[in-house]
């Protein structure tokens, strides 16, 4: 966040900052504002007054009176403005549609993106994501931006790989593609730190705490929060533990390297691994279509959640892989919490906290100086989704807070629509 003391009265980045610490702070003053800002009380009053014009703030009643003059309360403006979500996964798309506080006001869910090109889907999305808002009776000028999350690379200037089934989604541009047809800004993300964004923009992270969010989809994905910022990398690319080596002598991976994480770990391992048992296969009635990957893991998953003890046995050495890879994120990064999100996680994350736990809680460097915790994520499956509606409210509101990269490249409408 900027501090105090660089802020002038009348640049954007002050209006942005006032409103982060008005949307942030619950309710305040403009009193408290000028002690917090270290702007004059003159330039305080002036940019409230904007931010009061534009509907991005509203009056919220008077502080107790003191036999003085009464100090008026003001807080965000929730439904001022929104915000839509969109979760891209091989599974299924997940909308939602937030208000300015971030909290989900409607979502909606339709199929993945497994067979279908590009083309078609744009368009399915752009229509998709109208009805949404039909639905809600949310016209489009009060929405600051749509927000995508998805697996895959940042190639820079524009071009992104997703890491999706269909080869035609390979370096396809999607945010070029979407934004004339649905009249939104566009901005993407990864889906990891979609949802560490997501989870630190509602407050259910204490902003003090450094943390990680594991996401595993089709493969794993890591979002970190530094410092109050999410960590980016030198190409907007972090968090690609899915290839940190869990064995030096494993399986061939599809990045060059042997005994990826996500080689021994990710959906497919563990439904390769559930082949081999023809009769475990024919009691989980698992289709062996590689195409179908994730239908046959959430048939493990869920087996092994209700204590079938084959499928209890992949899950829980999945777990344990991931349970490594991710102490030693812990340790070399010093976390606090990790939290785990995406529909990887939908049917069997209690047995993945529990094992990440098992071996993190003792085996962590700093156990004695500091807890790490490790839970799921709150939405679970909308946090991808969530975040990603944060994304968007983020880049519009509290720009000034914004990492740069990714995100920043395809955003260029979401200030003035707030203008
Ligand atoms: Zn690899």
């Amino acid at each position: 966040m900027t501090s105090a003391g660089r802020l002038g009265p009348s640049s954007a980045n002050t209006r942005s900052a006032i409103l982060d610490m008005v949307r942030s702070g619950g309710t305040v003053t403009r009193t408290e504002l000028a002690e917090r800002s270290g702007l004059t009380p003159t330039s305080i009053t002036r940019i409230v007054k904007s931010l009061i014009e534009d509907g991005l703030v509203v009056e919220a009643g008077f502080l107790g009176s003191t036999g003085g003059k009464r100090s008026g309360l003001l807080e965000l403006n929730t439904t001022g403005r929104f915000a839509v979500g969109l979760s891209l996964d091989a599974g299924r798309l997940t909308y939602v549609v937030t208000d300015l506080a971030g909290t989900v006001i409607g979502r909606l869910v339709s199929p993945g993106i497994e067979e279908a090109g590009p083309g078609d889907d744009v368009v399915r999305i752009a229509r998709e994501l109208g009805q949404l808002l039909v639905q809600l009776d949310i016209a489009l000028e009060s929405v600051v931006g749509v927000g995508v999350a998805g697996a895959g690379l940042d190639l820079g200037a524009g071009a992104e790989r997703l890491s999706l089934t269909a080869t035609e989604w390979e370096s396809f541009a999607l945010t070029k593609a979407l934004e004339p047809r649905i009249g939104l800004p566009v901005l993407r993300d990864n889906d990891a730190a979609c949802a560490a964004l997501g989870q630190y923009w509602a407050g259910r992270i204490p902003a003090t705490q450094d943390f990680a969010t594991l996401y595993m989809s089709n493969g794993f994905g890591l979002g970190l929060m530094i410092g109050g910022r999410i960590a980016r990398g030198s190409s907007s690319n972090v968090g690609e533990i899915g290839h940190s080596i869990i064995d030096i002598d494993g399986p061939q991976c599809w990045c060059g390297a042997r005994g990826c994480l996500e080689m021994l770990a990710a959906p497919r391992a563990v439904v390769a691994a559930a082949l081999e048992d023809p009769k475990l296969a024919d009691l989980l009635s698992l289709s062996g279509d590689p195409s179908r990957i994730r239908p046959d893991f959430d048939a493990i998953a869920r087996a092994a959640a209700r204590g079938e003890s084959r499928s209890f046995a992949l899950i829980q050495r999945s777990a344990r892989y991931v349970a490594a890879a991710v102490l030693s994120v812990v340790n070399v990064l010093d976390l606090d919490r990790l939290v785990l999100a995406g529909p990887g996680f939908a049917d069997a994350g209690a047995i993945y906290v529990r094992e990440i736990r098992k071996y993190v809680t003792p085996h962590a460097r700093t156990r004695g100086i500091h807890p790490v915790v490790v839970d799921l994520a709150d939405p679970g499956l909308d946090a991808a989704a969530g975040g990603a509606a944060t994304l968007a409210l983020q880049h519009a509101l509290t720009p000034h807070a914004t990492a740069p990269r990714w995100s920043e490249v395809e955003f260029d409408g979401g200030a003035s629509r707030l203008a």
